[in-house]
Order: C-alpha cells, then sequence, then structure tokens
C-alpha cells in the first residue's frame, strides 16, 4: 500500500505519518516504511536545502526542483519498497506540487500535475489523507525559524488551502478529508479509520 499525508503547515503531517505507520506495521506484519518530501533521500536533502533555504527563485524552477525531488525519491525509495511488499507512508507527495505551485504560485493545476506524473511514471497512493488545517491553527502551531515559503503571505496559503479542498472533492476515492484541529490522538483515530476502511484492513 502507498499511502500520502497532505495539507497546509502545523497540520501534524509528520506526527501523523508516524503514528500511521506504527499502526499499519502492527495491523499488517509488513514492513513499513516512513517517507516525506522533500528531503527523503540524501540527494532531496540537498534540493531542500536548496528550495527552502538557498536563493529566491521563480515557480517553474520551484516547481522542477520539487519534481526532480520527487523522481528521484519514488525510483530509488518508494517504488523499490513497494515492489518488495512494503508498505509506504509518505509525508506529502505530488498533491502538494499541484496545491502549492498551482494554487499558491499560480501555475497552471494541469501542467504541474502532468509534471509531477511524468516525474513518477504515473505512480498514485492508494489514499491519500489530507489534514485540512485552518488559518488560526496553523499560524498557532509554527515554531521556530519560518522557511521561505513558511514567509509566504496569507493569500499564499489561502489559495493553497483551496486548492487542496478542490482536489480532493474531485476524487473522493482516492481523498480523506480530516479536520487537523483536534488532538494529536483524535486525528491519529480519525485517519486510522478512514484508512482502515479504504484499504480493507
Ligand atoms: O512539510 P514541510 O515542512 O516539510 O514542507 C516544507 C515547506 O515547503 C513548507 O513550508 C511547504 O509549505 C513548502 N512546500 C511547497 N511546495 C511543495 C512542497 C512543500 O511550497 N510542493
Ligand atoms: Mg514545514
Amino acid at each position: 500500500y502507498f499511502v500520502s499525508f497532505e495539507g497546509g503547515d502545523g497540520g501534524g503531517k509528520t506526527t501523523q505519518a508516524r503514528l500511521l505507520g506504527d499502526w499499519l506495521a502492527e495491523r499488517t506484519g509488513r514492513e513499513v516504511v516512513v517517507t516525506r518530501e522533500p528531503g527523503g533521500t540524501a540527494l532531496g536533502a540537498e534540493l531542500r536545502q536548496a528550495i527552502l533555504h538557498g536563493q529566491d527563485m521563480d515557480p517553474r524552477t520551484e516547481a522542477l526542483l520539487y519534481a526532480a525531488d520527487r523522481a528521484h525519491h519514488v525510483a530509488s525509495l518508494v517504488r523499490p519498497a513497494l515492489d518488495r511488499g512494503a508498505v509506504v507512508v509518505t509525508d506529502r507527495y505530488l498533491d502538494s506540487s499541484v496545491a502549492y505551485q498551482s494554487g499558491g504560485r499560480e501555475l497552471s493545476a494541469d501542467e504541474v500535475e502532468r509534471l509531477s506524473l511524468w516525474a513518477v511514471e504515473g505512480l498514485l497512493p492508494d489514499v491519500t489523507v489530507l489534514l485540512d488545517v485552518d488559518p488560526a491553527t496553523s499560524a498557532a502551531r509554527m515554531t521556530g525559524d519560518p522557511d521561505r515559503l513558511e514567509r509566504a503571505g496569507d493569500d499564499f496559503h489561502r489559495r493553497t488551502r483551496e486548492a487542496y479542498l478542490r482536489r480532493a472533492a474531485a476524487d473522493p476515492e482516492r481523498w480523506v478529508v480530516v479536520d487537523a484541529a483536534g488532538s494529536v490522538e483524535q486525528v491519529h483515530a480519525q485517519v486510522r479509520d478512514a484508512v482502515a476502511t479504504r484499504l480493507r484492513l
């Protein structure tokens, strides 16, 4: 199985991906790989550094760097894991690009989607969990030094959230939307139940 977590900053994707991974390991008895984008590989970590902490860049450059990170992530880590029967849980995948680079940066959603699918040879998750986070919760949970993207304005984040919700509504077979405002345990229980139903576990 291949599961992705999506959503704005401060929604708890990293924590929830780890908790779901632990639960899936127990439930399925299979190897579980929990990973993330950007930066799930050594090359990816360099790309992540360049994208988030490097010089300013135009939206197309940014989209191509995310696509490069993802292509390498899938070719070197995700696909081999799925091929050996492991379960893969990723903290962000190609829907982040559609939401951020088209919703946020206003590139064409179709073009970003085509670029993303090309990068991964069409590999889509079985289930995608959108941890929908409202702006107040997101702001309250952000701590530490903001990266280049986290400093983008409120409008950017509002458009990104709307793009996610539109995308989820358009493909309810793949997407599950969970309100990220609850406690870690509450959100985990909702995620677990939704994923179990979708994967018939
Ligand atoms: O989720 P994480 O904190 O690792 O994401 C890193 C940053 O990159 C976030 O600020 C997120 O908003 C941004 N991002 C983006 N476009 C993507 C993926 C992430 O702008 N395709
Ligand atoms: Mg972040």
